[in-house]
């Protein structure tokens, strides 16, 4: 995935409602680089520091925070309960290591198309659906190697 460069991340402060601060974009400029990964405040904080090194971890957290309230960013919580972050804010799932504590996104519209039949036959009362979030947990087999999702048709 190619990363944004800074007018697009000040576009999409903008957009969101959001000021675009030096302090916003150098943090949504080191999400979008460690995207895959899913980081977590501190990686992003140990990302931006070198160029940065006035900024510190608490606003990374609370600049972080107001990415998700307003949108631009998504929050994946890991079985070990740390926060993560995601710059995909599209409906996606996620597979889960709890050995590398990689995460990794699993994209599939059949999976989607799925879940919404399985809540559209499946009436959930005084709650309203915004948006769902599979998350595999377990464990890769051969950890060096990387997570991948081969379709086996019957
Ligand atoms: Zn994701």
């Amino acid at each position: 995935m190619q990363h944004p460069t800074r007018d697009e991340i000040q576009q999409s402060l903008t957009k969101c409602g959001l000021k675009a601060t030096h302090q916003r974009i150098v943090v949504l400029e080191a999400v979008a680089e460690l995207h895959g990964s899913h980081p977590t405040a501190e990686d992003v904080f140990q990302r931006l520091r070198p160029a940065n090194p006035t900024i510190s971890l608490g606003t990374v957290y609370k600049t972080l925070d107001t990415f998700t309230e307003t949108g631009l960013l998504r929050r994946v919580v890991s079985e070990g309960g740390s926060k993560r972050y995601d710059a995909n804010t599209m409906t996606h799932s996620h597979i889960y290591c709890s050995k590398t504590k990689e995460i990794v996104d699993f994209e599939d519209d059949e999976l989607e198309q799925l879940l919404l039949k399985f809540f559209s036959e499946r009436r959930l009362e005084n709650f309203e659906i915004k948006g769902f979030s599979v998350q595999l947990t377990g464990c890769k087999v051969e950890p060096d190697k990387k997570i991948s999702i081969t379709r086996v048709s019957k």
